[in-house]
């Protein structure tokens, strides 16, 4: 974990040896000022002593010239030069005595306290030599390091000469050097004192300087880097940092222990948005969110580890309708039973691992492994088995407010690493393969395979081509002959949708109307087909030996049922055509009434009062059940295509449409056989009564204006 590069601690250490160093500082001035001054001292005192010694030198000299003078006034009186050598000489003798000079009052030199007296009668020519001839009375002068003392020697007031002495300064130097070494010695030794206690003062102050950086590293510092790790720890999502304890009763302990109560606080808030953002509301399933985190969190764990891994994603077939017939609250109750139901039978479900999502809306989602003590088990054959299990199980009835209802669900599954090598590719690829288990006719399951890509681009291509394709003129509509059997005259027609598409040309009824129905589109393509239907019957005239002109037949799709709008539609293109009511037919499949019974039922019987024929289409694909019919109120059936097929060769399927015939003429409802495309089976569908056929046999779908022709 980074730090920050300029902390608390080294600011502090910094503070304190900067604090440290200027004391040092100020130290060592303090010790320069001290030196400087102890040596202006030392200096002052040898002056003061210099000046002091001369002193002294010059009264002793002066007194010491002054008696040497005293006793030389009677010899230089008479002139006696032995005893004036005499006192020289002893004058000489004296310590520090350099020279010794008698003079006369010309200056000239008389005795020099040498034998031979080598300066006799010379005159004293030394810079000094006129003061001194001229001077009354004693007189000193220092010259280098020499002390000049002169005194004339008197009789009474009559001046005789004078006489010199000169002192060496040599001795006086060397006392005064002894009296200096001494003091300098004892400054000296005050100067390493001072220095001693300067020197103990900064060791001490740098040990209260560490003291107090050991002291904030351990109350301060410490805590503060313990507390930010943990921020840094819980920042990153990691609530398991241990926040230090702290019984201290100051403010740092106060903050220690808010901050552990504040963790553990957030913790508890992430851990619920956590619960709320990761799982759905409604079945407490894993959400999308979840879903795709563990998964990536799987896939990193499998990569290059060999296991293999499959996704089951399940959408629960025409949901919508569950919505929009029972309402919100039933398609809640539905979804949450179909949930317990997915994850009974996955936990139920032996040798595998399994963990179930709901995706939002009816689409769920199974992640499935082999488990840890099935290693090697093939995960494709699990998967198929569990999609067999679901797709079984979701399918029982189901108890809905006292009511049954019958649900399918599809399928897709996806491998990894076969079919997909990320998350994404996995999660889209399921998809595919649940849409491809739609449209296989939904209630199964499929495994995706690579040409599944190509299906769904295709159908996407589709669905983008057929929008607006009612507006470009593209769709029409094609009349097949429906004739009365008894008389094969022609009685009406089944008015079927075309696509001519620009490109791929004419387009398969069975193809686009599947995705028409599926995309919605056929809620908005059903009203213009019935519109034009309606108005292209109104032109039709009346066939030879029919009594009346031609019905028309309408396919109309589930869809358009449920929508509600379906009797309004019917209405407005009646009215907008003219086209009596009677002559028009609506064909609902047997499913799509099914599947809502009560809602069909009430408005079958709407139309029928409006005076509109209703037939079964495709009766014998569905759940055909006659006590079915007995309820749903419809004017006719037409048997499936598959029955008219085999009617020639199977047995069964003979007796099978002889029996609806029969058992549809007891409730008086018309009977219309379709797919009709030999003679053969158009005589036996008259010998039993069958009363219209329809078929490639009698007339193909044509276009309107060949349908009119053929009225001619
Ligand atoms: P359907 O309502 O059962 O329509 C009859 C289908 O059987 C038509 O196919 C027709 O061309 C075909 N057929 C008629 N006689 C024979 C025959 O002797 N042999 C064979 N093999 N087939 C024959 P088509 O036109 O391809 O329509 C397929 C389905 O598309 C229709 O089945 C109907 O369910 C749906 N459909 C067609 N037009 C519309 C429409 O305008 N609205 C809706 N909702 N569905 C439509
Ligand atoms: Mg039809
Ligand atoms: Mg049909």
């Amino acid at each position: 974990m980074k730090r920050p590069a300029w902390g608390l601690q080294s600011k502090f250490i910094g503070a304190i040896a900067l604090m440290l160093a200027i004391v040092v500082l100020v130290m060592v001035l303090l010790w320069n000022r001290q030196q400087a001054s102890r040596h202006e001292v030392s200096e002052a005192t040898r002056e003061s002593m210099r000046v002091l010694l001369a002193d002294r030198m010059r009264q002793d000299g002066e007194a010491e010239v002054r008696q040497l003078a005293d006793a030389l006034a009677n010899p230089l009186y008479y002139f006696d030069l032995d005893a004036i050598g005499a006192r020289a000489r002893a004058a000489l003798r004296e310590s520090d005595v350099e020279y010794v000079l008698v003079y006369d009052t010309q200056g000239r030199i008389l005795h020099d306290g040498s034998g031979d007296i080598a300066a006799y009668g010379q005159p004293m020519s030394d810079a000094l030599a006129a003061d001194i001839i001229a001077a009354r009375g004693p007189h000193a002068r220092t010259l280098g390091q020499l002390l000049d003392v002169s005194s004339p020697v008197m009789i009474g007031d009559q001046r005789l000469g004078g006489v010199r002495i000169g002192y060496s300064l040599a001795g006086m130097a060397m006392a005064e050097n002894a009296a200096m070494g001494g003091l300098r010695a004892r400054i000296d030794a005050v100067g390493r004192r001072d220095l001693a206690w300067l020197l103990l003062l900064c060791a001490a102050l740098a040990t209260i300087a560490l003291a107090a950086v050991a002291l904030v590293q351990r109350l301060l510092v410490q805590p503060i880097r313990m507390l930010g790790d943990a921020a840094r720890a819980i920042e990153g999502g990691d609530f398991s940092t241990p926040v230090p304890e702290s019984a201290r009763n100051d403010e740092l302990g106060d903050l220690v222990r808010t901050f552990a109560r504040m963790r553990d606080s957030v913790a508890r808030h992430d851990r619920d948005i956590r619960r709320v953002a990761y799982s759905d509301a409604l079945t407490g399933l894993s959400n999308r969110l979840a879903f795709r985190e563990l998964l990536d969190k799987r896939l990193r764990e499998l990569q290059g580890a060999g296991r293999q891994l499959a996704l089951l994603f399940a959408d629960i077939d025409d949901f919508k309708r569950i919505n929009d017939t029972l309402g919100h609250e039933a398609g809640d109750e539905v979804l949450l039973q179909v949930a317990g139901r997915i994850e009974r039978i996955v936990g139920g479900h032996a040798g595998a691992e399994g963990c179930v999502a709901r995706f939002g809306g009816d689409e769920f989602v199974v992640l499935l492994e082999a488990g840890h003590d099935s290693a090697g088990t093939d995960v494709r054959a699990l998967a198929k088995r569990l999609a067999e299990a679901l797709v079984r199980e979701i399918g029982q009835p189901m108890l809905l407010h006292g009511r049954q209802v019958f649900l399918g669900v599809s399928i897709g599954v996806a491998l990894f690493p076969d079919d997909a090598e990320g998350a994404s590719m996995l999660m889209k690829n399921g998809d595919i393969a649940m849409y491809q288990a739609k449209v296989a006719g939904k209630n199964c399951h499929r495994f995706y395979s690579r040409s599944m890509d190509q299906a769904v681009e295709r159908r996407m291509r589709m669905e983008h081509d057929l929008r607006g394709a009612w507006e470009r003129g593209e769709l029409s509509l094609a009349y097949q002959p429906i004739y009365r059997t008894r008389d094969r005259v022609l009685v009406g027609a089944e008015a079927l949708l075309r696509w001519q598409h620009p490109e791929d040309g004419a387009v398969a009824p069975a193809v686009f109307i599947e995705v028409a129905e599926q995309s919605g589109m056929i809620e908005s393509i059903g009203p213009e087909v019935l519109r034009v239907a309606c108005r292209e019957a109104a032109q039709w005239r009346t066939p030879d030996g029919a009594g009346e002109p031609p019905f028309v037949a309408v396919n109309v799709s589930p869809r358009q049922l449920r929508s509600g709008d379906l009797l309004h539609q019917i209405q407005a293109a009646l009215l907008d055509s003219g086209l009596s009511p009677a002559r028009l037919h609506v064909e609902l499949t047997e499913t799509a009434v099914i599947s809502d019974e009560a809602h069909a039922t009430a408005l079958l019987a709407r139309l029928r009062e409006a005076g509109v024929r209703v037939w079964l289409d495709d009766f014998g694909t569905g759940y055909s059940s006659l006590s079915h019919l007995r309820r749903v109120q419809v004017d006719g059936l037409k048997i499936d295509r598959s029955f008219i097929t085999d009617l020639l060769r199977d047995p069964d399927d003979l007796a099978l449409t002889s029996a609806i015939v029969a058992m549809a003429h007891s409730m008086g409802i018309t009977v219309v056989a379709e797919g009709v495309e030999k003679q053969g089976q158009f005589e036996l569908l008259r010998d039993r009564d069958c009363d219209l056929v329809q078929g490639y046999w009698l007339g193909y779908p044509v276009s309107a204006d060949a349908f009119a022709r053929l009225l001619d």
